[in-house]
């Protein structure tokens, strides 16, 4: 029974200087977002210490009647939550849910369609150093120039080349809505199956705050700790019928052994949450701040790719400043804003450089960030961009100033 303070000390000071980071810098990181006391507590609970390999009423281990309950308990939630019969809360992640997905519908060599990573896809969609990428033929299509937004004349045209067995649609760093009907027709029309990889987005399906790909996707795969807001993990949902038996065997026993069952109880957590009237004016809230701070930016003299935003994600081009990712990283981080480098579509500079910053206001939402305070945000950054446009090298005194501000907008809406 002694606290992990006394037993490991060395530790618990990582943690609490982790937690003091989290309070004290804006996190724009858009796959990010700051959970629940109720959800730390599913987490870190005794539900750790079970093995219960199978599913609900159907384990290889004894002992399992109440960890039955807790995923049985996340299942309903989840089907409630999104609208849908089917649901496998087990894949340890959003990579992992992928992969299964793939088990379960495609052989390795059979051709799967993704978007590519330049465009904003994402490495499980068919990059080649990805499983996904090595394993199948994997096609990429992308967006086009004028407008970044996704190029449908090249998806038909691709797919009716080399006749995909697996569309995907979605992406880490694509911030407008997804037409998952045309993606659905033009699967349809090569008798493919078609993937919605809802990770990003799928907070804001969950409160209402984006078109749901469930009516149209064969199958639906998430992470359950980005907009949704719940524990790292993920998750595969599915309305057709036939699919659900194939999903749950590529899980387990085809890829994953025993279920990280603390963590399916978290996931049960934050789903209810999500089923709140709260948890609606969130996801609104998460997309309503991420146009506001857009259109800030573009005041400020900053590109966004695609004119702006339909989400939570907001990809800002620098080139106009001439910054690079990695520099205005840095100097945001210095000043106590913390996001990621990441490359715009047709980026000329190489991934550990890029020409953006991808931005997204989920954790800040969550913390209480409304219109105003994002709008301020906006402001800090372009200070921020422009300091260190001037004098690359060097942090400026107004990262000190901004980071004064920052300071004070963490302490007006304090997290735990
Ligand atoms: N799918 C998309 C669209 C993502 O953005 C991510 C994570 O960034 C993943 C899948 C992978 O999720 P995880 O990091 O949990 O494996």
């Amino acid at each position: 029974a002694t606290p992990l303070a006394e037993r490991d000390p060395e530790l618990f000071g990582a943690i609490s200087e982790e937690l003091t980071r989290q309070k004290d810098q804006i996190e724009l990181i858009a796959s990010e977002n700051i959970v629940s006391r109720a959800v730390l507590e599913a987490q870190g609970s005794v539900l750790t210490n079970k093995y219960a390999e199978g599913y609900p009423g159907r384990r290889y281990y004894g002992g399992c009647e109440f960890v039955d309950k807790a995923e049985a308990l996340a299942i309903e939630r989840a089907c409630k939550l999104f609208d849908c019969s089917f649901a496998n809360v087990q894949p340890h992640s959003g990579a992992q849910a992928n992969q299964a997905v793939m088990l379960a519908l495609v052989k390795p060599g059979e051709t799967v369609m993704g978007l590519s990573l330049a465009a904003g896809g994402h490495l499980t969609h068919g990059a080649p150093p990805n499983l996904s990428g090595k394993w199948f033929k994997a096609v990429q299509y992308g967006v086009r120039k004028e407008d970044a937004q996704i190029d449908f004349d090249q998806v038909r045209a691709l797919a009716e080349e080399h006749q995909p067995k697996l569309i995907i649609a979605g992406g880490s760093a694509y911030p407008r809505e997804i037409d998952f009907a045309k993606f659905r027709e033009i699967a349809d029309s090569v008798g493919a199956y078609f993937h919605v990889d809802m990770a990003h987005f799928a907070g804001l399906v969950a409160g209402g705050a984006h078109p749901s790909p469930l009516p149209h996707a064969h199958v639906v795969t998430t992470t359950t700790h980005k907009t949704l807001r719940g524990p790292r993990g993920g998750m595969i949902l599915s309305n057709d019928p036939d699919l659900g038996k194939k999903i749950n065997s590529a899980v387990f026993p085809g890829l994953q052994g025993g279920p990280l069952m603390h963590v399916i109880a978290a996931k049960a957590v934050s789903f209810d949450e999500a089923l709140t009237p709260e948890f609606k004016s969130y996801s609104r809230q998460v997309v309503e701040n991420a146009k506001a701070l857009c259109e800030v930016l573009k005041g400020r003299g900053l590109d966004i790719v695609s004119g702006g935003t339909d989400t939570h994600v907001v990809l800002v081009d620098l080139r106009p400043k001439g910054l690079t990712g990695n520099v205005a990283e840095q100097a945001l981080e210095r000043a106590g804003i913390t996001c990621n480098k990441n490359g715009v579509p047709f980026d000329p500079e190489k991934p550990m450089v890029t020409s953006g910053v991808r931005l997204g206001t989920p954790a800040g939402t969550t913390r209480g960030f409304g219109v105003a305070e994002f709008q301020e945000i906006g402001n800090l950054i372009g200070d921020v961009l422009d300091a260190v446009a001037q004098n690359p090298d060097e942090s400026s005194l107004t990262e000190d100033k901004v980071r004064a501000q920052v300071g004070v907008l963490c302490d007006r809406f304090p997290i735990y």
